[in-house]
């Protein structure tokens, strides 16, 4: 990997296409509240894609969100 890229993130977080994330639920809600740099979300995408871990995780973190927003409108 290239150990360059992904530095303008705020934490270090591990992300690795090949692996679920040490806190798969934060990783997922960060994702579908748009907070993750862009390199972290697509390397989060390329794993949730082949898991189904955390697909469901990223999943739910996405209905949580909407429910959210209904409440708010
Ligand atoms: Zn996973």
């Amino acid at each position: 990997m290239s150990p360059s890229s992904g530095t303008q993130g705020k934490r270090a977080l591990e992300l690795s296409a090949g692996r679920c994330p040490a806190d798969a639920s934060e990783v997922a809600d960060l994702y579908v509240l748009g907070r993750l740099t862009e390199a972290q979300a697509e390397v989060f995408e390329e794993h949730f894609l082949q898991c189904p871990e955390c697909a469901e995780k990223a999943e739910l973190a996405y209905e949580f969100v909407a429910a959210l927003k209904k409440y708010q409108r």
